[in-house]
């Protein structure tokens, strides 16, 4: 199937209020011009140096996400352009991107990553600990930073409904974090999660931007 197709039929299956993150990471150029060209705008990558690359290239119209774990020497070559950044799990990598984004005079909009899947990983905030974060760390204080949301990844199992129940705890987390520390801040509207194997599971549950990768550009 084209890449074109894959998009139609994902749109016309997405609720309008969910935004199609288009995953395109490891995929050539000429494989994100035909994304570009079937309308997609909001490309996801995980190398920061990768999305560097392709945007130089690339129309100026698109919006890069970066969905990768973020080290901090490379901020500089994305605080020009990137406009959401998904996996931001420490006070001091918000802190890092804030001076790279005031060197720009941007403001850069970042999610922070929940930690909720079984899997071990060394990414994300375990819950508490983002609770943690936001009641204790000045980020208020960071110009230029945004917390618009969070992201997470579900378990790679089968078992749906552990995914679900991962994604229905998201939700609380989201709302209880939105009632805390945004009840003034209506662009704390951001719940990304789901990927090709569980996004309608994750629309259900409340995810308003899925990131899809092979459903669309086929296996990396
Ligand atoms: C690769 C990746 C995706 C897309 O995964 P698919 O299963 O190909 O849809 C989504 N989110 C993140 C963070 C990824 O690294």
């Amino acid at each position: 199937m084209s890449i074109a197709h894959n998009i139609q039929q994902l749109r016309s299956s997405l609720p309008p209020e969910v935004s199609l993150l288009a995953i395109s990471k490891y995929q050539p150029i000429e494989r994100l011009q035909e994304a570009y060209d079937a309308g997609q705008r909001l490309f996801g990558e995980n190398h920061i140096q990768e999305m560097a690359a392709k945007a130089a290239t690339l129309p100026a119209d698109i919006q890069w996400h970066f969905t990768g774990h973020v080290q901090t020497n490379k901020i500089k070559y994305m605080a020009s352009f990137v406009s959401l950044i998904h996996a931001v799990d420490s006070f001091r990598l918000l802190r890092e991107i804030d001076k790279h984004a005031a060197r720009h005079g941007r403001v850069i909009d970042c999610l922070l990553q929940i930690h909720i899947a079984q899997e071990d990983t060394k990414y994300g905030f375990a819950p508490d600990e983002c609770l943690h974060m936001l009641a204790t760390e000045p980020w208020r204080e960071l110009q230029h930073v945004r917390i618009t949301g969070l992201m997470a990844m579900g378990s790679n199992t089968d078992d749906m409904e552990q995914v679900r129940g991962e994604f229905r705890r998201m939700k609380e987390l989201f709302d209880h974090i939105r009632t805390t520390h945004f009840a003034h801040e209506p662009s704390f509207c951001q719940l990304s999660e789901g990927m090709t194997d569980d996004y309608p599971i994750a629309i259900a549950e409340g995810s308003t931007i899925v990131r899809i990768g092979s459903m669309i550009f086929g296996s990396r």
